[in-house]
């Protein structure tokens, strides 16, 4: 079919004003906010609902077309380019919140709702909960960052956002619309089990086993008062002890580390953030905290009030920390670590970004009470200046290559991250992988060069 005639049929199935070849509407899906080169899409898609997506997957098969979902497009990895053009599937119409289950805890929504939307949501309706969000722009949808293993301000207490997910509603490659988790059995969308668990296939998958139409995500309790304990520590290697110290006593909401050449040259800041019902339970927990604080060997020092300020009322951190080389441009390497690894990770991230001639800048956050921990070590560049780009290229991959030497798993890797951790997977890993997506999408068309095992 000739490209006009498969603009007509996407402009029949979503409707003339939400399907476009025109190069200006293209341009912008044709790159992101992060290193990534740019490259070409032939459509872009705004359905609304799962149906559609039905018929948009039907049509690909059968004239063998790439698809590429995109929530908010905000990974920066380059992970909503296509790589062999295509269609990409643009989700923010589907942005409805279906239903918040107060009792069960968990809000249903269509793919296309931006957590600043929910959050918005609940803080309006549902005071009392709330969700856990990265610390990523609002455009981020919570269905995009949940898949692809995602985590935010309570991920410390509650794990990965992908762990958070108790169902999905997924459009399959040959266009079948299948239910995951407990609303395959139940109305309720309350628990992922106790049936064979399939969610796990669609996390990390970047799109190539299905479209994600709605999902159910876990809410919280929510306290009243918040408050963040910041101490700043010389030595790297005091970290891991610490933080084992302060996920012992079970108070901290979130514990985030960052290095920034910007802000405190040699120092790492240790930001505890804890909360409560009442300002004597934050009285008592600042007091542990501020004990295993002091108690931790080496250069424990007391942090001016501004300091705290700046982590209470800038929770973006890593946003603000974004563009030092003030030319627009921002791209990290985000990766999963056993604590233990994490001194040895920090110091030779702070020289690889030396090496670029990046000034060093590493937010980290501990997941579910230490058993891992999200490690990033961000690189700006001048998105003005192609040779710059390529600079922070270059410091992003050999920080990958570092964290798998060290034995972590690179986070969204762009496509070369996604090389290196194949090479170094198992090859019956591999095998099975390769074995489901060649069941799911016999014709190749979910985001191909994504994951690509041959
Ligand atoms: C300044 C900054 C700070 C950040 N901080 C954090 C942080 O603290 N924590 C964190 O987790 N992330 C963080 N990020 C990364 C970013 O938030 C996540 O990448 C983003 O939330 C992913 O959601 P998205 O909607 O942008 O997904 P997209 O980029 O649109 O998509 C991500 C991947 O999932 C696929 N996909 C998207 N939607 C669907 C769907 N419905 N069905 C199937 N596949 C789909 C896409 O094809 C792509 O492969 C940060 C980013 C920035 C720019």
């Amino acid at each position: 079919m000739i490209k006009s005639d498969i603009l007509t049929h996407l402009e029949n199935i979503v409707g003339k004003d939400f399907a476009s070849n025109n190069q200006e509407d293209l341009f912008i899906y044709s790159q992101d906010s992060g290193a990534s080169l740019p490259r070409p899409v032939d459509f872009v898609v705004l359905p609304k609902t799962a149906e559609e997506i039905q018929k948009i997957l039907r049509l690909a098969n059968e004239e063998r077309i790439p698809i590429v979902p995109m929530g908010g497009g905000m990974t920066l990895s380059g992970l909503t380019i296509p790589v062999n053009g295509g269609i990409v599937i643009d989700l923010k119409r589907m942005d409805k919140i279906l239903e918040i289950n107060e009792i069960s805890r968990y809000a249903l929504i269509e793919a296309g709702v931006t957590t600043g939307r929910l959050t918005a949501y609940l803080e309006k309706h549902y005071p009392d909960l709330e969700v856990s969000i990265p610390d990523a722009p609002p455009s981020a949808t919570v269905t995009g960052n949940a898949l692809i293993h995602g985590s935010g301000f309570l991920s410390h207490k509650y794990g990965n956002h992908g762990d958070m997910i108790n169902g999905l509603e997924m459009v399959l490659p040959n266009g079948d619309i299948c239910k995951l988790g407990s609303c395959a059995v139940s109305d309720y969308w309350f628990t992922r089990g106790p049936i064979p668990d399939l969610i796990g296939l669609f996390i990390s998958s970047f799109g190539t086993m299905g479209i994600a139409t709605k999902m159910a995500i876990k809410l919280y309790p929510k306290d009243n008062l918040r408050e963040v304990i910041v101490g700043i520590f010389k030595e790297p290697k005091m970290i891991p002890d610490v933080i084992s110290k302060i996920t012992n006593t079970d108070i901290a909401e979130d514990i985030v580390f960052a290095v920034s050449e910007e802000l405190i040259k040699g120092y790492i800041f240790l930001a505890t953030f804890i909360t409560g019902t009442s300002e004597e339970e934050i009285g008592t927990k600042t007091k542990i905290l501020k004990r295993i604080y002091r108690k931790a060997k080496g250069s424990y020092m007391k942090v001016p009030r501004s300091f705290r300020n700046f982590f209470l009322e800038k929770p973006i951190f890593i946003s603000s920390e974004a563009d030092t080389r003030r030319g627009g441009g921002f791209e990290y390497s985000g990766n999963f670590l056993p604590l233990e690894k994490l001194p040895e990770a920090i110091e030779k991230a702070i020289e690889i970004s030396r090496k670029y001639g990046i000034s060093p800048s590493q937010v980290s956050r501990v997941i579910g009470k230490g058993h891992n921990v999200m490690f990033a070590a961000s690189f700006s560049f001048n998105r003005a200046d192609p040779n710059d780009m390529e600079n922070a290229r270059n410091a992003l991959h050999e920080t990958n290559k570092l964290v798998l030497d060290l034995g972590g798993i690179i986070w969204k890797p762009e496509l070369a991250g996604q090389k290196l951790i194949i090479e170094k997977m198992d090859p019956s890993y591999k095998q099975l992988y390769k074995a489901i997506r060649a069941a799911l999408d016999p014709n190749r068309i979910m985001n191909p060069g994504n994951w690509e095992i041959t």
